[in-house]
């Protein structure tokens, strides 16, 4: 297969990062489940534990993901029989005993969380659907868990958790104010699971603060594939590019930041993936605290312009844009102060935001239509 290889993001570049962390063993979690393991960032996740040399059992109901991504990821990973699938869903409540079954056979001693519901204007129209959805799905998995002893959980959090309440870098510290359901589901996981943490019966969490995750695995073969109109700014910066769509609409260019547009912390989620291979790590160590907080971000802000413009440089196509009003709920600023992740985790995002748009670029390229062709 012919990739479009640069000096930044190469499929070569990926594959010795492969083989570096083959060295970053998981240390004792071996076995891991990983809930929304289809998805844009469970796939990642899935080729970075098992590069790690974990096994990995994925469960799914393909709600917002495709079983073609199962087979990517054992075709990047290369370790096919290492990769179980579990298809169902969590809300169910017959799903705990189903998977405390399955996870009794796979010998789990450890999750990471990322099922759920995840687009911030649905949670508005929705919240009941967003609230039952992302905790019901928690507290099946819990269930399972506790049912096999399997007591340490990564879970997938996000800076959405913060609002507008914080000046940038904003650590984990930070006052917790979410503007949206589907950020008000995430902090009140966060809650159920320090709860957890807190009861005395061993339990192990790490609340993983996604900033801005962007970019694909350097092979193109897994990336972002959203439904519909994208909702986010990558993606749809990337339809543009493609031509699937004419120009892209600018948010607001009267924000106080430098040229007026949102600033985010955008993060390549190969680093972000890594992270949570990091964070399974810490969780393993006798000295790992019960219940902690990680932000995970690159550290540096760019705004909607500058990264139209880094989109523009990978892509090398035109990319219309033109100024509409802000988007209710937006804020101007916000990026991580990421030294916990450093000092806790040994992580740190590495990617350039170069990288991330040739990477995002490669996948829309290769796979113009996402999973839905082939
Ligand atoms: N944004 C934009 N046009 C779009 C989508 C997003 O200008 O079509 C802006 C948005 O206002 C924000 C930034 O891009 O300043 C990142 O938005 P995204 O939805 O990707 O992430 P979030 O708002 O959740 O941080």
């Amino acid at each position: 297969m012919a990739h479009a290889l640069n000096a930044n993001s190469g499929y070569s570049r990926s594959g010795s990062g492969r083989e570096a962390g083959k060295d970053r063993r998981v240390r004792m979690a071996s076995n891991v489940i990983i809930t929304g393991g289809a998805g844009y960032i469970g796939a990642h996740v899935c080729v970075e534990a098992l590069s790690a040399g974990a096994r990995v059992l994925i469960v799914d109901n393909f709600a917002n993901s495709s079983p073609k991504a199962i087979e990517r990821i054992r075709e990047i990973a290369g370790e096919s029989d290492k990769v179980e699938m579990l298809e169902a869903d969590l809300v169910d409540d017959a799903t705990a005993d189903i998977l405390a079954e399955r996870a009794g056979r796979f010998g789990a001693d450890a999750a990471v969380h990322l099922a759920g519901l995840k687009a911030v204007g649905e949670s508005v129209a929705e919240p009941a659907r967003y609230y039952e959805t992302n905790i019901r799905a928690t507290l099946t998995l819990i269930k399972a868990l506790d049912a096999v002893g399997a007591r340490r959980i990564v879970f997938s959090s996000s800076a959405t958790v913060y609002g507008e309440a914080n000046q940038s870098p904003v650590n984990e510290d930070g006052r917790t104010a979410p503007t949206n359901p589907y950020g008000r589901t995430k902090l009140f996981i966060e809650e159920i699971l320090r709860d957890l943490a807190a009861s005395a019966a061993g339990w192990k969490i790490c609340n993983l603060r996604y900033f801005n995750p962007v970019g694909a695995h350097a092979s193109g073969r897994i990336g972002e594939d959203p439904k519909g109109v994208p909702n986010n700014l990558f993606p749809f910066i990337a339809q543009v590019a493609v031509g699937r769509r004419d120009s892209l609409s600018v948010f607001g260019d009267d924000y106080p930041t430098p040229d007026g547009t949102g600033v985010r912390d955008y993060i390549h989620v190969v680093d972000l993936a890594r992270g949570h291979v990091a964070a399974l790590d810490y969780l393993a160590r006798d000295d790992a605290a019960a219940a902690t907080d990680v932000n995970l971000g690159a550290g540096r802000g760019y705004s909607v312009l500058e990264a139209v413009a880094a989109f523009r440089r990978a892509s090398n196509r035109a990319i219309p844009v033109s100024i509409a009003p802000r988007r209710a709920g937006d804020i101007a600023e916000i990026y991580a102060d990421a030294s916990r992740a450093t000092d806790l985790l040994g992580w740190r995002a590495e990617r350039t935001i170069d990288d991330m748009c040739a990477d995002h670029w490669r996948w829309q390229c290769e796979n113009p239509m996402g999973y839905a062709e082939e």
